[in-house]
């Protein structure tokens, strides 16, 4: 059984930060039924060449940003944004006209670019910001994060990419870790999103990498996966097997 969306669950709308917190249900092609994603996942992206994201310090960003396809804006976009930015996402880059609605004195940039994920059919829209003359320049990819997948579909890894943390099923795809709104993950120190990582932890482990849903129980996580996620060992990108979890679980050890 995968996401049981709470007793009144309720639509939580944010014009001021740009995202809009909501539950989307999708049946792609090739997956089948029993997809389930929230808003407000954002994405940031520093590195761009010639006004494009560059992903380079990030195989999976790079993995997942790749796999997006440009569309026309749609209602599910406006969703993403708010009014405040709707207009703005039927507006050219700086780079394609310097005389856009979002071009900053020429060559800086506010505009939004609008793609669609092609495994999930849920929407994406990214953010330029660019400083006129250059001098800061970076991408923010607001989308859905996954609160559930399909019927019988297993976790095969875990990744740790700096301060975003992915989940690759065993058909190889790669998703957003599920996070219940409020509650983000971190690693390599002692705090709250070491905390709710490792109650994530604990609970794949326990599902056996099933019905990977978002949100775990309060209260203290298992220690010795808590002491692991908040050491320095947890901070570099690496990629654990389900198996290394359960090792974990088990050792305090990933190895
Ligand atoms: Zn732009």
């Amino acid at each position: 059984m995968g996401y049981q969306p709470p007793h009144g669950l309720q639509l939580v709308y944010d014009p001021n930060n740009g995202s809009c917190h909501f539950v989307l249900y999708s049946e792609p092609p090739g997956i089948g039924p029993g997809i389930a994603l929230n808003g407000g996942k954002i994405l940031t992206i520093d590195k761009t060449t010639d006004g494009k994201a560059v992903t380079a310090g990030s195989p999976y960003a790079e993995e997942w940003v790749q796999r997006l396809e440009p569309c026309a804006p749609d209602a599910l976009h406006v969703a993403l944004v708010g009014s405040k930015d709707a207009a703005a996402l039927w507006h050219p880059c700086v780079y394609d006209d310097p005389q856009s609605p979002v071009a900053i004195a020429g060559d800086g940039c506010v505009c939004w670019q609008t793609f669609h994920d092609p495994v999930t059919w849920m929407p994406v829209a990214a953010n330029h910001f660019r400083t006129v003359s250059g001098n800061h320049e970076n991408w923010r990819y607001h989308t859905c994060s996954p609160l559930g997948f399909p019927d019988g579909e297993r976790l095969a890894s875990l990744i740790i990419d700096g301060g975003q943390i992915w989940i690759r099923n065993q058909d190889g795809t790669l998703h957003f870790l599920p996070e219940a709104y409020g509650a983000g993950y971190g690693t390599g120190y002692g705090g709250g999103g070491p905390t709710e990582l490792a109650r994530m932890i604990e609970k794949i482990v326990q599902q056996d990498g099933y019905d990977i849903t978002p949100g775990t129980a309060s209260g203290m996580p298992d220690r010795k996966i808590l002491a692991w996620v908040s050491s320095p060992a947890a901070k570099h990108r690496q990629e654990l097997s389900l198996d290394q979890l359960k090792r974990l679980r088990r050792t305090g050890m990933i190895t």
